[in-house]
């Protein structure tokens, strides 16, 4: 087997494809589907309710919320899907935020691209990489949750992660938001 692109320019040769993570998910789906394999290996009673819905929220490229009780599976469910991701995924060597080499975002990165060209150094990230799990509970604000960046500080070129920014562990990943609400008791 011929080793991975390790340059931006023998990716682009390459003819590797930029996809957001709705379309990765999608398209290895329908892949899954034409070779008739098993899409929820191990997860048994849901046929004829849970995963229709969820297939189709896959294939639509719908964000998802699962509501149940304990214990039934949500987060076997959701961690299944990371399966559907690409094994691995090129990202630009040494970037935090696990920057695209096709379409980097991030100062650094964009920096570097433009010294260095085709000879970017690109690393492959494995799909287990790609997958964070954030618990919400009723304190959580939306800066814990969608991360909070310092405008100034990325303007000026500085890292993300020292913006206080919770974006790298966000971008490019299955993100995964889990809250627990409590019953209240019956009077
Ligand atoms: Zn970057």
């Amino acid at each position: 087997m011929p080793s991975p692109p390790a340059t931006l320019g023998d990716l682009r040769s390459s003819g590797w494809r930029d996809r957001s993570v709705k379309d990765e998910l999608r398209e290895n789906f329908v892949e899954r589907i034409r070779r008739g394999e098993d899409l929820f290996p191990g997860i048994v009673g849901y046929e004829d309710t849970v995963l229709p819905a969820l297939e189709r929220a896959i294939l639509a490229g719908h964000d998802v919320i699962l509501l149940g009780e304990r214990g039934q599976a949500k987060t076997r469910l959701i961690r299944s899907l990371v399966t559907l991701l690409d094994e691995t995924v090129p990202v630009v060597h040494g970037c935090e935020v696990n920057d695209s080499p096709l379409r980097p975002i991030c100062a650094a990165c964009r920096a570097l691209v433009a010294e260095h060209g085709d000879d970017t150094p690109v690393v492959w990230l494995p799909r287990e990489k790609r997958y964070a799990e954030k618990l919400a509970t009723p304190d959580t604000s939306v800066a814990d949750l969608i991360g909070d960046v310092d405008p100034i500080r990325v303007a000026e070129g500085r890292y993300l992660s020292k913006s206080r920014s919770c974006i790298k562990r966000r971008k490019r990943r299955l993100q995964v938001f889990r809250s627990s609400f409590r019953r209240s008791s019956p009077k």
